[in-house]
Order: structure tokens, then C-alpha cells, then sequence
């Protein structure tokens, strides 16, 4: 196989043409975009603003034409059954917390279970959790191996318990480990019950397929797949949408409203009330269709390289406490320096320009059970090289003397 052309890649991004002295290693939290998503988004509002199906104007029909393209990218892209199975809303959260609202209110009763794991980000746990209480739901979750994998034991135990709905991430955002949710979802059905994918981290690393993995729900934000933030995508099988009742009511959604009465608009419209994020599905649109001239499979055999180097370089490293495993990875590493604060490590680098996170990365409950204050948290994306590696690492080097002296 061909190897990926890192340079010609990293020239689509005016980020990295511009200011050529970061290393971006923030890639977790959002990516950079690249120059065909910034002229889609900007034609938009140039040529064609206006509102999306309800004008009788050119433009506003030229721009729900391309709204509805989008639609279709992201159908195909994920190989959804039916466009009308793309929801979108303005990311990841909105979309779990659609979900949870709308299952709570429609499908769970008191007494019902959920099943989630000990390494979801909050959104995946909270809006289950404000619910839950609510209608007398009960949440177990799967904990972790001592190597912080998925208890794959305990999950098949938990399933025992028959619960509803089980609800878990495709990637760690965290630790970066990939989780075996084709397995996972398998197990999950057997036993009846509903299926949530977080793909918030997953829907980079690979193009997931809707009808080979058969899950219920998977969701996912534009602006980790190179697109813009405030788009976000939650796939739902029809019959699976058809439940849901929906967490925002208004305009677009409804088919006759009158004071006795509402009737409702078919999927995909009765979830998604309000003006949506035109610009942001044209974005993302372009995103994925710009993103497809690519092969990923040689994206993922240059991440994969990028975090071999990153590990090896680690390791000679003393005091580095790594969190992550390097197998089933997909290119994000949590560690801390000795017990130093992960905030004064990340500062360090800061200084040096090298971007990555800090703290508790919207997990508290996976922190709890590593025993760890936090981590810091270097995401590895396509457009990093092998020089932002050695780069990072040498400030880690030079981060451990000054920390520990
Ligand atoms: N789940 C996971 C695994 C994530 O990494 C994130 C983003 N950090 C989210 C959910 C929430 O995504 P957003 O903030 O874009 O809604």
C-alpha cells in the first residue's frame, strides 16, 4: 500500500500554512478544518443565504437542495438504509440527549435498566442520569480490566440483567481504546435490547457502517470529522426514530397545529424543530466529501505509526505515567508526569506551543476508577507528523526535569 502524503494533506488546512510553529495535539476536542470546508461554509452566506424549505424563492430552494445533499453525504457516508434516518441536530450531546429524553418518555418504565460503561464522556452518562431518577430507571455500568480495557466478562453479566437500552462510546476519549462494539451490539440484541453508539471519536477513525453494525442509534459532532461545530448527526432506524419523542418542539417539526391539537411531520423533520444549522451540514457535507479523496486505511497506518513513536518515546521517558494502552488505539494517549499537576504539564507545553488537554477530559467517573486526579491528553490527527511527535516529546522531557527537579 501507498504511503500517506502527510504534506500535501496538512497544505488543505490555512491553520497549519499560517502558524507552522504549533503542534496540535488537541485533536480529541476538535479538529482543524480544512480549506474546502471554509469555502463551502463561507459560499453558503455569500451566494445563497436563506431559509431551508419554506421559501418559494431560488435561493432558498438552492439552499435546501444543499441541505438535503448533506443529508445524503452523511447517508451514504455511514451507509444509513434510509435519508430519513439522518437527524441533524447541533452535535453529539444534543443528540444523546435526544435519545435519552426520548426513550425515557416512550420505551423505559420504573423498574426498567440501562446498561452504560465506566469510560463514557457525561454526555453520555448525565442525560440518562437526569432522567433516571426522574422515571426510576436504574443505571449499571461495565467496568474495566486492570490494562483499562472493557470488561467484556462483566458486560455479557450485566446483559443478564435484561436492561433496555445499552448505551456506549465506539472510541475512549480518553484513553483512545477502540471498543468492540460490533461484538458489543451483538451481545446487546441478543438479549433485546436497544443500542446506542457514541461515535463522538469513532466517526474519524473509521467510516462506520450503519446496516453492517445493526446498532439502534449512533451519533456523532461535525467538528470532529473536519467539519464545523454546531452540526451533529444522531442516525436512528426508522422504527427506533419513530419512538422517540421529541426533545424540541416548534417550527418544521409539526404537519397542523392548533390550540386543541398537534400533528406531527414525518421523519426526519419531526426531530429536528426549529431553523437547523444549514451552514454547518454544508460544512459538513464538504467535510466528508473532501475527506473521502483520501484513503483511510493509509490514515490509519500513518496515525498508527505517529503513536508507535509517541510510545516508544514515552516509555524511555522517566516518570511519565501512561493511562493508555498502545493496542486498539486509534491515536489518543492520557498520561500524567509523576503526580505534577496535568494542568502545569500542559502549560509547559503550552509555552512551547504544543496544544493538548487537561483535566478530566468529561469523564469524572472513568478518573474516579483510575485513582487519578487527571491527565493530560495529546490526540493524534491525519495532518500530524512525525516531527510534532518528537517535538511534543522533547517538551515532555524537558517538562519532567523542570517538574521533578
Ligand atoms: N462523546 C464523546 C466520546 C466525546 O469525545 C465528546 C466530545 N468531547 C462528546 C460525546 C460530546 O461531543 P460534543 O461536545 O461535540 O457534543
Amino acid at each position: 500500500m501507498p504511503t500517506f502524503d502527510v504534506q500535501q494533506f496538512r497544505q488543505q488546512f490555512a491553520f497549519f500554512q499560517q502558524q507552522p510553529e504549533w503542534v496540535y495535539l488537541d485533536n480529541a476536542a476538535t479538529m482543524h478544518k480544512p480549506q474546502a470546508v471554509i469555502d463551502a461554509v463561507t459560499q453558503f452566506y455569500q451566494q445563497y443565504n436563506s431559509n431551508v424549505h419554506r421559501g418559494a424563492h431560488q435561493l432558498s430552494q438552492r439552499a435546501t437542495t444543499l441541505f438535503e445533499q448533506a443529508r445524503s453525504t452523511v447517508a451514504s457516508y455511514i451507509n444509513a438504509q434510509h435519508l430519513h434516518e439522518i437527524i441533524f441536530c447541533s452535535g453529539a450531546t444534543a443528540a444523546l440527549n435526544q435519545i435519552a429524553f426520548g426513550l425515557m418518555h416512550t420505551v423505559l418504565r420504573p423498574g426498567d435498566r440501562i446498561l452504560l460503561t465506566q469510560l463514557e464522556h457525561h454526555a453520555n452518562i448525565v442525560p440518562w442520569q437526569l432522567h433516571c431518577q426522574r422515571f426510576g430507571v436504574i443505571i449499571d455500568v461495565v467496568p474495566l480490566t486492570p490494562d483499562h480495557q472493557l470488561d467484556m466478562a462483566a458486560y455479557q453479566q450485566l446483559l443478564q440483567l435484561k436492561p433496555k437500552v445499552v448505551s456506549f462510546s465506539h472510541i475512549s476519549n480518553v484513553l483512545g481504546h477502540i471498543q468492540p462494539v460490533a461484538d458489543m451490539v451483538t451481545l446487546a440484541k441478543a438479549v433485546g435490547a436497544i443500542t446506542v453508539i457514541d461515535g463522538a471519536q469513532g466517526i474519524v477513525y473509521q467510516q462506520p457502517d450503519m446496516q453492517q453494525l445493526d446498532c439502534d442509534f449512533y451519533v456523532f459532532s461535525g467538528h470532529k470529522l473536519y467539519g464545523p461545530t454546531g452540526i451533529g448527526v444522531l442516525y436512528g432506524k426508522t422504527e427506533q426514530l419513530a419512538r422517540l419523542t421529541p426533545i424540541f418542539a416548534g417550527g418544521e417539526m409539526i404537519d397542523s397545529v392548533s390550540f386543541i391539537n398537534t400533528t406531527f411531520n414525518k421523519l426526519p423533520f419531526r426531530l429536528e424543530a426549529g431553523t437547523p444549522n444549514i451552514a454547518g451540514a454544508i460544512g459538513l457535507s464538504a467535510a466528508i466529501e473532501w475527506l473521502q479523496k483520501y484513503n483511510n486505511q493509509q490514515i490509519v497506518q500513518h496515525k498508527s505509526l505517529l503513536l508507535k513513536e509517541f510510545y516508544t518515546g514515552l516509555t524511555a521517558i522517566k516518570a511519565i505515567d501512561i493511562l493508555s494502552s498502545s493496542v486498539h488505539n486509534a491515536g489518543i494517549v492520557a498520561l500524567n508526569v509523576d503526580s505534577e499537576h496535568p494542568a502545569d504539564v500542559a502549560e509547559l507545553l503550552n509555552q512551547q506551543q504544543i496544544a493538548v488537554r487537561s483535566g478530566q477530559h468529561c469523564a469524572m467517573p472513568l478518573f474516579s476508577y483510575l485513582a487519578r486526579p487527571g491527565a493530560i491528553r495529546c490526540s493524534f490527527a491525519a495532518y500530524n507528523t512525525l516531527d510534532d511527535v518528537n517535538r511534543c516529546l522533547l517538551a515532555l522531557e524537558q517538562a519532567v526535569e523542570i517538574l521533578t527537579a
